[in-house]
């Protein structure tokens, strides 16, 4: 046998410190990615975080628009390395080998009658890229959507400083408001929300492979929703504990998906894919955090 054939690994010593940086913990970023945006990419190059110990992990659809997006991507990676700025610890790719919805456009994608298709699909994604990019040494996985295109060049240290074992950060967006004249931010991602009587008196009242999906009218839950608790004056460092999560930008312990957390692609409490996997981390015996003060802005399209 080759002396490197047998590799050791004391996940005792691997450790999740709010000083992740000091203790050179090693993080896992993990992004869907269904388009490339080079606003995304360009976020990503500016984290502070010592990028030798981050490794990227992406999937793409294996459609027409993954085509695209791969193509880019690998552009992106090749610029970066030719002028020596890429210094991740490993870059891994994956194409997807389950479906997509075809199309992509915002109001097809977030029509209701479509969430329980698309959100499986997602699941399956998700599912497929944290379990083969998750390694022995990595401390923390930070999942980033692939149009979440401004952080603070902070996000890493700021998320992991919380010491929690899922925390979200609040996904706005950018838009010019036509009646003030003026560029502002609207909340974008309703997916971060507590758990209400009338949200769980609708679970109860559905069928066994029913969801509940948040932000639609016809399904009004009443859920406290964390996009709504934002105040421009309040402490960016506010804590408040979730229920459900998206997926925009939440950084997790390593340690909750090796013990098994995942993004349900079935429905798991009437809930599935990131709202599933606040749930599945809850029942873990996991807490589930926000900070409703700390803006990450998802691309306007
Ligand atoms: P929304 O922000 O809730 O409308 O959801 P998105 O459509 O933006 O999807 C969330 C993330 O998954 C983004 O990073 C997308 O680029 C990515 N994504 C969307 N559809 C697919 C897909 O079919 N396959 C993969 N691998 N990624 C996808
Ligand atoms: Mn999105």
């Amino acid at each position: 046998l080759p002396s490197d054939h047998i590799s050791h690994y004391d996940l005792n010593k691997l450790t999740t410190s709010p000083d992740a940086l000091a203790k050179k913990e090693e993080v896992l970023i993990l992004t869907p990615m269904s388009r490339f945006l080079p606003q995304y990419w360009a976020n990503l190059q500016k984290l502070s975080y010592d990028h030798s110990l981050i490794s990227l992990g992406f999937i793409l659809p294996r459609n027409n628009d993954g085509d695209v997006a791969l193509k880019q991507l690998e552009e992106a990676i090749k610029d970066a390395s030719t002028n020596n700025q890429l210094k991740y610890k490993k870059i891994t790719i994956l194409r997807q080998d389950s479906n997509s919805l075809d199309s992509q456009l915002e109001k097809d994608r977030h029509a209701l009658k479509v969430q329980k298709e698309r959100r499986s699909m997602m699941a399956l994604a998700r599912n497929s890229l944290v379990f083969t990019t998750i390694s022995p040494t990595t401390s923390w996985i930070l999942w980033l959507d692939a149009d979440i295109v401004e952080t603070p060049e902070t996000l890493i240290q700021d998320l992991v400083a919380h010491n929690k074992p899922v925390i979200s950060a609040n996904v706005y967006q950018r838009y010019y408001n036509e009646e003030e004249k003026k560029n502002a931010i609207r909340a974008y991602d309703f997916n971060n929300w507590v758990e209400s009587e009338e949200g769980l008196k609708i679970a109860a009242s559905l069928p066994e492979d029913e969801i509940v999906v948040e932000g639609y009218a016809e399904m009004a839950t009443y859920r406290p929703l964390m996009a709504l608790f934002y105040d421009a004056n309040g402490d960016q460092h506010t804590e408040m504990a979730l229920d459900g999560v998206g997926g925009g930008a939440v950084m997790v312990k390593a340690d909750v998906h090796r013990d098994g957390a995942m993004f349900p692609s079935f429905p798991f409490y009437h809930l599935i894919e990131t709202e599933g996997f606040a749930k599945m981390a809850k029942r873990l015996g996991y807490e589930v955090f926000g900070l409703p003060n700390y803006l990450v802005y998802h691309y306007n399209e």
